[in-house]
């Protein structure tokens, strides 16, 4: 299967969904919003820190 740049890759597990309705309608449901703030803290506090290590 050819990866295209339609496709829409969950960050939490390995789903892969035909357009960005259907992945947050999968993210809602599948994935509570406390696991999607952590994963969003966790790369926010991941880019400060290459941040500043390229400083
Ligand atoms: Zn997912």
């Amino acid at each position: 299967m050819v990866s295209t740049l339609d496709s829409y890759d969950c960050p939490l597990c390995s789903g892969t969904f035909d357009d960005g309705t259907a992945l947050r309608v999968h993210l809602q449901v599948s994935h509570r919003k406390s696991e999607l703030s952590a994963y969003l803290l966790d790369v926010l506090e991941t880019n400060r820190r290459r941040a500043e290590l390229t400083v």
